[in-house]
């Protein structure tokens, strides 16, 4: 079989394919009946996870939830916005560079906090005040998807969903760029073809993960 991966794990085609089937189970309510316990039994001698996830910390958006996974298929990294930071590219050089994940996917979502936040920021509102003093570390990078926005030219605030949803999709692809642009293993990974990195959207309204076109 050829493999272009040299990996022992699926191509990131099957694996987007196996995500998109475990999402399909979440949304018509047939979750793998698991043996949680036999799995975390199964992982005593270590772990090998194919995919590493860069979520939000949403509680809508759990991976493991949304993609109906077990113990041991995935790292995750949730900062709230799906941003990234040096910890978080430091934790992906080590799932993808050295742990050996094959598809690096970037998970936003609808309806989300964060790019909401960075969208009233962008339109003039102090959404922080004395009390949220690190808030500004999350909203800063996805200003530049606010930014990006540019179809959009009245009610560019929170209380326009669908703009708060076209950044919040920007945003997948500004988060994909920057992991890229900071990190020269993972850029250099991905150049090769040892690694695949993807974009996808998870909607709040009806559980769906779609997959996004490459930007
Ligand atoms: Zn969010």
């Amino acid at each position: 079989m050829a493999d272009k991966h040299h990996s022992e794990h699926p191509s990131p085609a099957e694996l987007i394919e196996s995500l998109l089937e475990g999402n399909r189970r979440f949304r018509d309510g047939a979750r793998r009946d698991r043996d949680l316990p036999a799995e975390v039994a199964a992982h005593v001698g270590g772990q090998r996870p194919p995919v590493a996830i860069v979520g939000c910390i949403d509680s809508r958006a759990t991976p493991e939830l949304v993609f109906d996974l077990g113990v041991g298929e995935t790292f995750d990294i949730r900062l709230a916005g799906a941003i990234v930071d040096d910890a978080a590219i430091g934790s992906l050089e080590y799932a993808c560079g050295v742990a050996g994940a094959v598809l690096l996917l970037v998970l936003g979502h609808t309806a989300c906090g964060a790019v909401k936040a960075a969208c009233d920021v962008a339109a003039g509102v102090d959404v922080a005040g004395d009390r949220l003093k690190h808030l500004g570390a999350v909203v800063e990078p996805i200003l530049e998807a606010v930014s990006a926005e540019t179809s959009t030219t009245t009610g560019r605030d929170s209380s326009n969903d669908d703009f708060v949803d076209r950044v919040a999709e920007l945003n997948v692809h500004r988060t994909m760029m920057e992991i890229r642009d900071r990190s020269k293993l993972l850029d250099g990974m991905i150049r090769e073809g040892r690694l695949e990195i993807m974009g996808a959207m998870y909607d709040v309204r009806t559980g769906e993960v779609r997959v996004l076109d490459r930007s």
